[in-house]
């Protein structure tokens, strides 16, 4: 089995292949996705009652300030406003990100109660994503892994990922803040922590894999959870993230129409270069980057004026394939592979 995954992972094509049946504009394409799951009929800005009209922004009193949460550098100029909130780019790290931010208790009580994208991440056509995205990611991270199988899931949601892993015998605990999901979690009688890394006190070496799938891009502090993650991974453990990928060729062409950009929700927009340096300094090693997810049924309408998300626009030119995106880390999502570095 081992020499099997190890095999899988050395060949672009298969892994290609993998990747291509969980993207969805390739699989059913993007405006039957996007109606299918619910997308379209989302409530998008849930914070836009507290728009300011003076000044076109989040209400002051809601949101504070922050530096650039990679490097600290002072926000600079926005480089676009999205639903009264300013996404600023930083040039010393090239992250994006949200600045003002929301207050920390409004965050908290919104993580704490939001449930409405629950049932898009739970109709039949996501989750038939879903398993094959979990299904690739697990498969990955095992081929780095010897021993037991002990995994950590941060920001476990509906625990479709757990579930999975629980299914291949893994051992796995959920960290979840969200009541609602916690509470179900623990109803399917899993181990669920409520509460965030930094006041978890986990025991180091308790677990050897540790996932976060789309959980660091909502982070106030990012660097707060790796130095937690960093402290309990054992030298040969290995961490998994999946983030949107603001490097993308979806975002870089459609900048604030792209969905992955709102504020209240989305504060931190790594791309690879970013994403590495935070990797680095937090003393990771990345021992994978890939990008999953091409976005071409937004690129193509996009180009062909038609609604990213809705249209139908016809495929722009045939050179731009799924193979090309993803050399190049043009893909919607980024997926990493991670393990601690020899410390000096
Ligand atoms: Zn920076």
């Amino acid at each position: 089995m081992k020499e099997t995954q190890s095999e899988w992972r050395k060949d672009a094509q298969l892994r290609l292949d993998r990747k291509n049946a969980f993207d969805a504009s390739l699989v059913v394409g993007t405006a039957r996705f996007n109606r299918d799951t619910g997308r379209d009929r989302m409530v998008r800005q849930p914070f836009a009652k507290f728009i300011d009209p003076a000044t076109g922004l989040i209400q002051l009193d809601m949101t504070r300030a922050r530096n650039c949460p990679i490097c600290d550098a002072p926000p600079g100029p926005a480089i676009f406003v999205k639903d009264g909130f300013r996404h600023v780019r930083c040039k010393a790290c090239d992250l994006i990100y949200v600045s003002l931010i929301l207050r920390e208790d409004i965050l908290i009580q919104y993580w704490r109660e939001e449930i409405a994208w629950k049932t898009v991440l739970k109709s039949k056509p996501q989750l038939d994503m879903d398993v094959l995205k979990f299904g690739y990611g697990l498969d990955l991270a095992s081929a780095y892994l010897n021993g037991s199988r002990d995994l950590l899931d941060i920001g476990a949601g509906n625990g479709d990922f757990i579930l999975m892993a629980l299914e291949r015998d893994w051992r796995a605990v959920a960290m979840e803040l969200n009541l609602e999901s916690a509470d179900s979690l623990e109803r399917a009688g899993i181990k669920v922590i409520v509460k965030s890394m930094e006041l978890a006190d986990i025991a180091p070496g308790s677990f050897n894999l540790i996932t976060m799938w789309e959980v660091l891009e909502h982070l106030t502090e990012p660097k707060n959870i790796l130095y937690e993650v960093r402290r309990i991974l054992p030298e040969h453990g290995i961490l998994l993230i999946l983030v949107p990928n603001a490097g993308s060729l979806a975002t870089r062409l459609l900048h604030e129409r792209s969905d992955t950009f709102g504020g209240h929700s989305h504060l931190n927009h790594f791309n690879p270069t970013s994403l590495a340096k935070l990797l680095e300094v937090m003393g990771f090693e990345i021992l994978e980057m890939e990008t999953v997810i091409t976005e071409l049924g937004a690129i193509n309408n996009h180009l062909g004026f038609e609604d990213p998300y809705l249209g139908e626009a016809p495929v722009f030119h045939p050179a731009l394939t799924p193979a090309v995106i993803h050399q190049n880390l043009w893909g919607s999502r980024l997926l990493t592979l991670a393990r601690p570095a020899k410390r000096p």
